[in-house]
């Protein structure tokens, strides 16, 4: 080799200590995501069982042997947790430390009774199993972004293997008493690929963070946080500038006497009331079709590939779902009503924004009518536009 093996040992953990850095960091301007929080408590314990490991290269005493291993299997613990936690959302301590204690077991005793070649075999395999579990983790949510997981993947894989020669080698050789670190080909061999895995697997992992984290945006940008429903803006970004099919209904909703439901019962039992209605909305939705807060207590439906007369039917059951729905409140029942306005496909199309303001208009007829009413747009009456032109 043209650097000595403790060099470049040496040179791995400061690497690896500046990535453990970026992680801390980014964790630090996110606190929330405390994925990076996991994932760089890994790191230092690797790190630190790297520059343990460095000193037991050319010290091998007993103890720093043992250091050595409860850091690298609590690290690589932490960072199959960190996997996990990446994948499922959910951070188990229990689990880790499970793990961690499981790999320490094979190694630890064997090292403090003097086996230290035995010790090594067990642990290069611990570490492997490790390493193979957090490979399974990105393995099992590969469909969120292809191409970086199955690159972490792929990487956590190739140090697993690199592990697992490294015990091979041991194992073949069969010496149960060393007296120094191991020193051959699959040793040297793990290193490299040590080195190419983590540089790979910390910039893949910090790419795939923010592409998730920009994913979640876009997302929160076109929801309605009360409802979960789409938003306005979300709604004219699918239809704004698209002239609507002929086969397009347009249905708008508002509440009615909703500001005494406030009045009377509080804002809380409002917004209940709200989420309510968007679950009643949302049950009535087919494939499709789009459901959306437009702000307050008004709603749409944008229904896709509605037969003409269907639409009204549709609005109209709503209506009525929503009348028969008792809402608890404060040991109380409410009851509450919903004034619907539709605007239906028609031949020759409008635009969204047009079709919208139509739908508006019927709603304003459904209020003055009496409420808790569906109402039709009133250009199935009017005169078509086309025939208005020719006429001027
Ligand atoms: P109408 O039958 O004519 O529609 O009467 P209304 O009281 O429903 O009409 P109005 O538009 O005057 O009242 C809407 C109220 O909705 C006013 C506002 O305080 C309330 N509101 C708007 N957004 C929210 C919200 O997010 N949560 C709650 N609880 N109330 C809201
Ligand atoms: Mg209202
Ligand atoms: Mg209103």
């Amino acid at each position: 080799m043209m650097l000595d093996y403790n060099s470049l040992l040496l040179a791995l953990g400061v690497s690896a200590a500046c990535l453990a850095v970026t992680l801390m960091g980014s964790w630090l301007a996110r606190r929330a995501e405390t994925v990076l929080l996991t994932a760089t408590i890994g790191l230092v314990l690797v790190v630190s069982g790297i520059f343990v490991y460095s000193a037991y290269v050319n010290t091998p005493d007993k103890w720093l042997g043992v250091a050595n291993f409860v850091l690298f299997q609590a690290g690589f613990a932490a960072i199959w947790g960190a996997g996990h936690q990446f994948c499922t959302g959910r951070l188990s301590f229990v689990s880790i430390f499970l793990r961690a204690l499981a790999a320490m077991a094979f190694s630890v005793p064997p090292m403090i009774s003097g086996y230290d070649g035995l010790a090594f075999m067990a642990e290069n395999l611990a570490i492997a199993f490790l390493l193979f579990a957090t490979a399974r983790q990105y393995w099992l949510a590969r469909a969120e972004a292809p191409a970086p997981i199955l690159g972490i993947t792929g990487l956590y894989t190739l140090t697993a293997i690199s592990f697992v020669l490294c015990s091979a080698v041991l194992i073949s050789d069969g010496k149960l008493v060393l007296g120094k670190a191991p020193n051959n080909w699959a040793e040297d061999l793990s290193l490299a690929v040590c080195i190419a895995g983590m540089t790979g697997i910390g910039a893949l992992s910090l790419a795939l963070h923010q592409w998730r984290l920009a994913a979640r945006h876009r997302l929160e940008a076109i929801t309605d946080p009360l409802t979960g429903l789409l938003n306005r803006r979300a709604l004219f970004d699918e239809y704004g500038t698209r002239p609507m099919g002929t086969t397009t209904a347009v249905i708008v909703f508002d509440i009615d006497h909703f500001k005494s439901v406030n009045d009377r019962f509080g804002h809380a039992a409002g917004d209940h009331v709200l989420k309510v209605f968007a679950a009643e909305l949302l049950a009535h939705c087919r494939a499709g079709d789009t459901a959306a807060r437009l702000g307050g207590e008004e709603f749409a439906l944008v229904m896709k590939e509605i037969m003409p007369g269907r639409a009204e039917l549709a609005a109209e059951r709503i209506r009525r779902a929503f009348e028969a729905r008792e809402i608890p409140v404060d040991g109380e029942t409410l009851k509450c009503t919903v004034s619907v306005g539709v605007a239906p496909g028609r031949s020759n199309a409008l635009d969204f924004d047009a079709m919208l303001s139509a739908a508006d208009k019927a709603l304003y007829a459904a209020k003055r009518g009496g409420r808790n009413r569906v109402e039709l747009a009133g250009y199935l009456q009017a005169v078509p536009v086309e025939a208005s032109r020719t006429a001027s």
